[in-house]
């Protein structure tokens, strides 16, 4: 795991990419996925950006009270009738989680790195045979759930690296509130498939879009 330089250009906000995110890394099919970070200079920008983007993908989620956000990438899979199969089609690229200067502290860095952690689960879950994408923890505190602590404890890092860089190129920003200032709304909801019926017909996995 790793994270790109942050690019800062106080034109724009600040991004980068967070790489090689493994759901499990004991598993040889595990595919690395990625997110982008984008820290916004305010509240307003992130809700208008976030809109905007959720508006392109055919999305009209209020995000009002938002200040901080993950929008996930879709679920994608086609039918491979050689092969009698679903194969997955989704991509590395797993969603971008957007911050707002003002709201940068651990509980946000917290919620979000949960959202993207979860979602990469899902994302890894989609590619098995037979899953609907439900990233399901059992009952115990075992291997898969110490993959996922794994998984979101490196997010939340390069996260907080990146804003700690953030917040070194721009020491004019306030420091960073904590306590209840996390108010995303449950964006990582994505429609779940209502069955998962066994013939190929049935099994036609909707799209799922993750808007939130
Ligand atoms: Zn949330």
């Amino acid at each position: 795991m790793g994270n790109s330089d942050l690019r800062i250009d106080p034109s724009r906000p600040a991004t980068c990419y967070i790489h090689h995110l493994l759901a499990d890394s004991d598993d040889p099919a595990c595919r690395g996925r990625y997110i982008r970070l984008i820290i916004h200079p305010n509240e307003d920008d992130l809700r208008a950006a976030g809109t905007a983007y959720n508006k392109r993908r055919g999305s009209d989620q209020d995000l009002r009270g938002s200040a901080g956000l993950f929008q996930p990438t879709r679920f994608r899979s086609r039918y491979d009738r050689k092969a009698k199969a679903w194969v997955d089609t989704t991509t590395a690229f797993a969603g971008i989680m957007r911050l707002a200067d003002g709201y940068l502290n651990s509980q946000v860095i917290a919620h979000e790195s949960t959202h993207a952690a979860l979602h990469v689960t899902r994302l890894h879950d989609w590619a098995k045979p037979g899953s609907d994408g439900n990233a399901d923890f059992g009952d115990g505190c075992d291997a898969r759930e110490e993959a996922f602590a794994y998984l979101l404890g490196g997010i939340a890092h390069e996260v907080n690296n990146a804003v700690l860089q953030y917040q070194a190129a721009l020491p004019h920003n306030p420091p960073a509130p904590e306590g209840d200032s996390c108010l995303c709304k449950m964006t990582c909801t994505p429609p779940r498939p209502t069955s998962t019926p066994s013939t190929p017909t049935a099994r036609a996995r909707p799209p799922r879009y993750a808007t939130q």
